[in-house]
């Protein structure tokens, strides 16, 4: 059994873009930017933020936080949107979610230019993305490919059986877990809150994604002898003994499913990781202009 270190190869494409960036700099070329728009108190969200903007600056990026409390209205989310699209220094910015409940996250979406849709949210690059065309892939789905191929596990015609069927996660790393490319090429099974058997079905897995927010969900009697299993889930539970007052748990019961996999990605030190790096990656893409021109 390997544990999947998201650590050390997060570290490894921060590093790459780091050297990218230092040779863009010593050619006098433009300094990726990227903007973060965070609306409210959310505690995850803001440490979320936090570690996106450390990130831009251990890689060399220029970033910048427009924030507004939660009474901000739609329309002023809007505007800003529209400022950010405009900003001709600006490669590429995200709107952290969640948002408060009273503005249309949808609408929000729609609104980010998709060249600058870094978080590869937008309908525009989610359908590029299913029709296998260039687009900026959603940050998470993004890392756990990256995890794949550096550790070089094989996908062809693999079952896949992905957990999970929300906009950002599950439902994208289906679509790519099935395109006809590597990773790719499994057959997919995509499994939600109303799947039957669903014990029976994730026995079934080569490769179990697991993207549903209940924490330990996965165990050891769902897992088939020698799976790969990602972890996606990260969930703030109460935990007394730590400094925060919480711990993040994933969506696997670790401690008895490690022994069954080939592969295994912990949390925290797998998947979440990566998220903050692929973003990294689709900034550079942004400001190198390589998926729209
Ligand atoms: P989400 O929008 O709440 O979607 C959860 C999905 O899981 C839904 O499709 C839901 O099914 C399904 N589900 C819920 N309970 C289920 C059950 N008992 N059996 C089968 N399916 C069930 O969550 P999300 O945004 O995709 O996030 C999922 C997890 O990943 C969360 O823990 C989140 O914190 C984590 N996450 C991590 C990263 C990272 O960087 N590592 C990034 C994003 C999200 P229905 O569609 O039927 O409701």
């Amino acid at each position: 059994m390997t544990i999947i270190d998201g650590k050390l190869i997060s570290g490894q494409v921060k590093a790459e873009l780091k050297q990218e960036v230092e040779a863009i700099r010593a050619a006098g070329g433009k300094i990726p930017h990227l903007a973060a728009i965070l609306i409210g108190d959310n505690g995850a969200s803001e440490t979320y933020v936090a570690s996106k903007i450390r990130s831009c600056e251990e890689i060399g990026f220029t970033s910048s936080l427009v924030r507004r409390d939660s009474s901000a209205t739609e329309e002023e989310v809007l505007a800003i949107i529209d400022t950010l699209n405009r900003d001709a220094d600006i490669d590429g910015f995200i709107v952290q979610l969640p948002l408060p409940g009273h503005i249309n996250v949808d609408k929000v979406i729609e609104a980010i230019d998709p060249r600058k849709d870094v978080d590869g949210f937008h309908p525009i690059n989610v359908g590029r993305m299913a029709k296998g065309l260039p687009a900026y892939i959603s940050a998470t789905p993004f890392g756990v490919l990256e995890l794949i191929k550096r550790y070089q596990i094989e996908t062809s015609g693999k079952h896949c059986v992905v957990v999970g069927r929300s906009q950002i996660v599950g439902l994208p790393m289906s679509l790519l877990m099935e395109r006809n490319d590597y990773p790719g090429n499994c057959t997919v099974t995509l499994a939600h809150s109303k799947t039957r058997n669903i014990k029976e079905i994730c026995l079934q897995a080569d490769i179990l994604i697991a993207a549903l927010g209940k924490p330990g969900f996965i165990t050891a009697d769902m897992v088939k002898e020698g799976a790969v299993v990602i972890d996606v889930g990260l969930t703030r539970v109460e935990d007394p003994s730590k400094k925060s007052g919480f711990a993040l748990k994933g969506d696997v019961a670790f401690d008895e499913v490690a022994p069954k996999a080939s592969y295994i990605t912990p949390v925290p030190g797998g998947v979440g990781l990566m998220t903050v790096a692929a973003l990294m990656h689709n900034t550079l893409l942004a400001s190198k202009k390589e998926i729209y021109g």
